[in-house]
């Protein structure tokens, strides 16, 4: 039986020591001498949580109970402990400092372990009801009373949730991978499926790794996705027909459903079901076990609400009818990782698209938008249009991918903003076809070098249909050449672009190209001479050129 003296002193050690090795080697030996009670026990207390991360179950011993309980066994006045708190900074190494000098002892001391420990917590975090409060104050403060100094530190470290000792979960992986003769990839994964290092060390332990796998009510690690600047560089990336989903600015949440019970998780694994009864409500009504990933967002006439107002909305744990009213939310469904029995994570995100679209969703239900593009110009659009409707941009995915619980990686790449903008100014300009066939509305534009105007692109898109006329009026005052479609103007009109890339390009005489360029602005506010210049137009496309190398 591993006493908890023993876990505190382990980690005093590991605190000493900077080297990562020593304490990979500090906590692996000690580790190996756990019981398959303790060791799930000791991981989690060594990654700084009490329980099992996506449990209900809570102490709920904060700063302020903690320091009253210290307060009233060293029988301190005043704001004493407040003067030794400012020399360390840290409830724990404070206890450790005052408890030494305690006034009030226990006769009896039971000799805590580990699992003695666990059991005690356990016992706190199911109090409730009336009186439960000093019930858990008094159960805390025994706990106390059996601590060493030493041991009191750790305890108020792990009720707090942060040990300070130099050890992050990476390291308790490592360790655990070392005790029991795994590697440590073995270790990562199985701990991103499970969402426990304590359960992930139980079954390293047992050598049955294979057992770790998705199961509902075990939240999982959230797939992530990484970033690329443009629509081009991703294009380039993939080479091939992906899937360009639109891209919310609401709360991940992970969602399981198996008979009556429905949970929400956060994307730290937590359970936030609470928040969200209207949404627990309609994931009732569907009739299959399921393991559902998508964003929570408030939605309102179909058009997005601020995400401030989602914010506004979970600041109560449960929120009153009137702000369910005010801020109503929308579940929008990307992926699926569990259907009736089926874990479906290793299927392809075609499979499970397809999935998803043959289940029936209530209303608070829908499915993400998906585009099928193959090239930059179709992300490009895809980008722009998920930008109108308010959203933020686009997760763009491979259809060939499986869901890699707690990864980031390129099988999901997000494009969010654009690029810088540049100020240009206007040296050419064109009518425009179809519906724009008697305005000017094609523009042909040019930064300034060393006197001279160079021109890096032309642009269509951006104004209002009120701007073009306007523009048309000044284009014409401006004329110096006219070519018939095609009209030299005098440099005035100052312009905001944005746009996708910069390319080397012999179209133009500056040797560069905008890509996909589109005007942000008439800047009324700028004069020729203030434009962007050559130089500016090569520091971006060198630095974009370095994000690319680098994604
Ligand atoms: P970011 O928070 O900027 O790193 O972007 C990644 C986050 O975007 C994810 O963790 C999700 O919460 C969110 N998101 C919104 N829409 C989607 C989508 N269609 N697919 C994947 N993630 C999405």
């Amino acid at each position: 039986m591993a006493r908890f003296l023993e876990f505190a002193e382990v980690a005093d050690k590991v605190k000493a020591t900077s080297s990562k090795n020593e304490k990979v080697s500090l906590l692996s030996s000690f580790l190996i001498k756990l019981d398959d009670v303790e060791l799930p026990i000791a991981c989690r207390y060594f990654s700084a949580y009490l329980f099992p991360k996506w449990t209900e179950k809570e102490v709920f011993a904060g700063y302020s109970i903690l320091w009253n309980i210290v307060v009233e066994l060293c029988n301190m006045r005043g704001n004493e402990l407040g003067e030794v708190y400012r020399k360390y900074g840290d409830l724990g190494d404070v206890v450790q400092e005052v408890l030494v000098k305690r006034v009030v002892q226990s006769l009896f001391k039971r000799e805590l372990t580990i699992a003695e420990m666990d059991r005690t917590f356990d016992r706190i975090a199911r109090l409730g009801g009336k009186g439960s409060l000093d019930v858990r104050r008094d159960m805390l403060r025994g706990l106390f009373l059996d601590c060493s100094p030493i041991e009191a530190k750790y305890l108020v470290k792990i009720l707090l949730g942060e040990l300070r000792i130099g050890l992050v979960e990476g390291l308790v992986e490592e360790s655990i991978a070392k005790a029991f003769g795994k590697t440590l990839e073995e270790v990562r994964a199985a701990n991103l499926i499970l969402g426990d290092v304590g359960e992930t060390a139980s079954l390293v332990a047992k050598d049955e790794l294979d057992k770790a796998t998705i199961q509902i009510f075990r939240p999982t690690n959230f797939m992530l996705a990484e970033t690329l600047p443009t629509a081009s560089a991703i294009a380039d990336y993939y080479q091939k027909l992906v899937y360009a989903e639109q891209k919310y600015d609401g709360i991940r949440a992970e969602v399981h459903k198996h008979g009556s019970k429905v949970k929400i998780y956060s994307r730290r694994l937590e359970d936030i079901s609470w928040s969200f009864p209207d949404l627990v409500q309609a994931i009732l009504k569907i009739p299959h076990s399921m393991i559902l990933d998508g964003e929570i967002l408030p939605v309102k006439d179909d058009a997005p609400l601020p995400f401030q107002d989602l914010q506004r909305r979970i600041r109560k744990k449960v929120p009153t009818k009137d702000i369910m009213e005010e801020v109503p939310i929308v579940y929008k469904v990307f992926d699926i990782l569990y259907l009736n029995e089926e874990v479906m994570i290793e299927s392809p995100l075609s499979k499970r698209r397809k999935t998803l679209e043959s289940l029936k969703l209530p209303a608070k239900l829908s499915l993400s938008h998906i585009d099928t593009v193959k090239n930059a110009e179709e992300i490009q659009r895809a980008f722009e249009h998920s930008k109108e409707l308010g959203y933020e941009g686009l997760v763009v995915k491979d259809p060939t991918s499986p869901y890699w619980p707690g990864r980031r990686g390129k099988y999901w790449i997000k494009l969010k903003k654009e690029l810088e903008t540049l100020d240009v100014v206007i040296v050419a300009a064109e009518y425009g076809n179809g519906k724009r066939a008697g305005v000017i509305s094609d523009y042909t534009f040019a930064v300034k070098n060393n006197g001279e105007l160079k021109v890096v692109g032309k642009a269509y898109s951006g104004l209002t249909d009120q701007e073009i006329e306007y523009m048309t009026e000044r284009i014409k005052s401006l004329l110096i050449e006219d070519h018939g479609y095609r009209m030299i103007v005098r440099p005035e009109i100052v312009l905001e672009v944005a746009f996708d890339a910069i390319q080397k390009s012999d179209r133009h005489d500056s040797g560069y190209a905008l890509r996909f360029p589109r005007i942000k602005k008439i800047r009324h506010d700028k004069s020729a001479d203030e434009i962007d210049t050559l130089q500016r137009v090569k520091d971006i496309y060198n630095m974009q050129k370095g994000v690319k190398r680098d994604g």
